[in-house]
C-alpha cells in the first residue's frame, strides 16, 4: 500500500469513527413514499412474471435499460451478454459499486398468485427480481441526489449468479475497473422486515463441484470374480471422502463435502462397467478450499485403485467455476453498521454467523480493493416469507424493497462523501471504461 492509500485509509477510519451519516433516514422515507413503492412493486412483479436463466436475461436487461433511460442515467451494455453498468454522479473518480444479480432458476413455481411466473419451469426463486428492483430503487434515489454525489456510483447488473460465474465474466469484461469498493446484498426470510444483517470477515463459503467416473469391468452379478466392481469402489470412495472433513480438517475451520450424485448400473443382475459420482465442497478460506480440492482428487483416484478401478475427476471449472469465499472488509463493515443504524436503528442491524452457502459476489473481492455483502430481512410474523430460497414456494415480502433501495443508495452516497475525497484515483468514466 502506498503512502497516499495509507493516509486515505487512516482518514476513512477516523471519519467513520467521528462523523455521522447525514440524511440516511430521509432516503428510507423517500423509498417508502407510496408512488415510489408502487413503482418498485410494479417492476418486481413484471420481472417475477418473466424469469430468465443465466446469460438469457435479455428481457430483464431491456427492462432495466428502459428504467435507466427514463431516469436519465447513463450506462454501458452489454457486459457478459446481458449485464449492464450504469453511472451516477460526477463521471469521475472515486468510483463505488452497487451490485444486483438478475437471473432466475429452473424451478416450476408452486405459488398460486396473480403475478406467478408465466414461463413454465422457470422462477425467480432466489429473489433476484427483488435485487434488480432494489438496485433500480437505489438508482432513482441517487439520481435525485446527483448533485450531492462526490464521485461516481457504478450500478452493476450482472447475469448468471446461480452457478454460471456471471460476476467473474463481468470482471473479465472490465465492469469493475477502478472501483474502490463494492456493496452487494441478498433478500432473506431468515430475518424480520426492517432488519439488515451482516458480519465482518468471511460471511459465505467458497464453493466448488466435482464429478468422478470410476471405471471397472462389468459382467454377471453372480460371477463377480470375472468382473471389477465399480459399485464397491465408488462406495468406498464415498466413505473415504467423508474422512476428509471428520479426520483431516480443523474442527474449528468449517468445511463441507457432500456426495449428492451416485449413478451406476440399471439391472439387478449386472455389475456395470462404471459409476459416476459427484458433489460439492465448501470452505471459508482459499487454503482450506484448495487443500480439500487436492485431497478429493487423491482420495477418489487412490481409493478406487484399491478395488482395481480407474478413476477420473473433473472439477467442472468451465461450467461451474469455483466460487471463492465471500469476505467482508472490516472497514466497510463498520461503514455498513453506521449507515444501516441510521436507516433502521442500531437494534435492527444484526450480526450474522457465516453460512455454508456461496455467492458469486465473492469474485469481486479479487478485482476490487474492498467488498461488502449483507442481507435484507423480509420476514413478518404472520406470513410465509421464511420459505427457503430455491423452493418452488419461495415468496418475497415487497415491504422489504424500500429498505434495500435506501440502504444501497446510502452506503454509496456516504462512502463517497466520507472516504471518496481522499482517494488519489483521477480517472473518469470514459477513461475507465473506454475499451467498450
Ligand atoms: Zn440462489
Ligand atoms: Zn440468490
Amino acid at each position: 500500500m502506498d503512502f497516499f492509500k495509507r493516509v486515505s485509509l487512516l482518514l476513512f477510519i477516523v471519519s467513520i469513527l467521528f462523523d455521522s451519516t447525514s440524511g440516511s433516514s430521509v432516503l428510507l422515507e423517500r423509498a417508502q413514499e407510496l408512488e415510489f413503492t408502487d413503482w418498485m412493486i410494479g417492476i418486481r412483479r413484471r420481472l417475477h412474471e418473466n424469469p430468465e436463466l443465466g446469460y438469457e436475461e435479455f428481457e430483464t436487461s431491456k427492462l432495466i435499460r428502459k428504467e435507466l433511460d427514463s431516469m436519465g442515467i447513463e450506462y454501458k451494455h452489454p457486459f457478459a451478454v446481458t449485464g449492464i453498468v450504469g453511472f451516477i454522479g460526477t463521471g469521475k473518480a472515486p468510483f463505488v459499486g452497487l451490485r444486483a444479480d438478475m437471473d432466475a432458476l429452473p424451478i416450476q413455481e408452486s405459488v398460486e398468485w396473480e403475478h406467478k411466473s408465466k414461463v413454465p419451469g422457470k422462477m425467480h426463486a432466489c429473489g433476484h427480481d427483488a435485487h434488480v428492483t432494489m438496485l433500480l430503487g437505489a438508482a432513482k434515489i441517487l439520481q435525485e441526489r446527483k448533485s450531492e454525489i462526490q464521485g461516481t456510483v457504478v450500478l452493476i447488473f450482472q447475469p448468471a449468479e446461480e452457478g454460471g460465474g456471471g460476476a467473474k465474466r463481468m470482471i473479465d469484461e472490465g465492469a469493475v475497473q477502478n472501483i474502490d469498493a463494492i456493496f452487494g446484498f441478498h433478500i432473506t426470510g431468515a430475518f424480520p422486515v426492517g432488519t439488515v444483517a451482516s458480519r465482518p470477515g468471511p460471511i459465505m463459503a467458497g464453493s466448488g463441484f466435482f464429478e468422478a467416473v470410476i471405471t471397472g469391468k462389468g459382467g454377471h452379478a453372480a460371477i463377480p470374480q470375472h468382473t471389477i466392481d465399480p459399485i464397491i469402489a465408488a462406495s468406498n470412495v464415498v466413505v473415504s471422502l467423508q474422512h476428509l472433513i471428520s479426520r483431516e480438517a480443523d474442527p474449528l475451520d468449517s468445511q463441507v463435502l457432500t456426495v449428492a450424485k451416485f449413478q451406476g448400473g440399471g439391472a439387478f443382475n449386472v455389475i456395470p462397467d462404471s459409476v459416476t459420482i459427484g458433489g460439492t465442497f465448501r470452505a471459508f478460506s482459499k487454503e482450506s478450499f484448495m487443500q480439500l480440492r487436492q485431497r478429493i482428487e487423491e482420495v477418489i483416484v487412490r481409493q478406487a485403485s484399491v478395488q482395481r478401478c480407474n478413476a477420473t475427476v473433473d472439477f467442472l471449472s468451465y461450467t461451474h467455476p469455483f466460487s471463492p469465499p465471500t469476505t467482508n472488509n472490516p472497514f466497510l463493515h463498520t461503514h455498513f453498521q453506521k449507515v444501516a443504524s441510521d436507516i433502521v436503528g442500531p437494534a435492527n442491524v444484526i450480526e450474522v454467523q457465516p453460512v455454508m452457502g456461496s455467492e458469486d459476489f465473492a469474485f469481486f473481492s479479487d478485482a476490487v480493493p474492498a467488498t461488502h455483502y449483507y442481507f435484507v430481512g423480509m420476514r413478518t410474523d404472520s406470513d410465509g416469507h421464511s420459505t427457503s430460497v430455491h423452493s418452488p414456494f419461495f415468496t418475497i415480502n415487497e415491504a422489504a424493497l424500500s429498505y434495500g433501495a435506501a440502504l444501497h443508495a446510502s452506503l454509496a452516497l456516504n462512502y463517497l462523501s466520507e472516504f471518496g475525497v481522499n482517494l488519489s484515483n483521477t480517472v473518469n468514466v470514459d477513461a475507465a471504461y473506454d475499451e467498450l
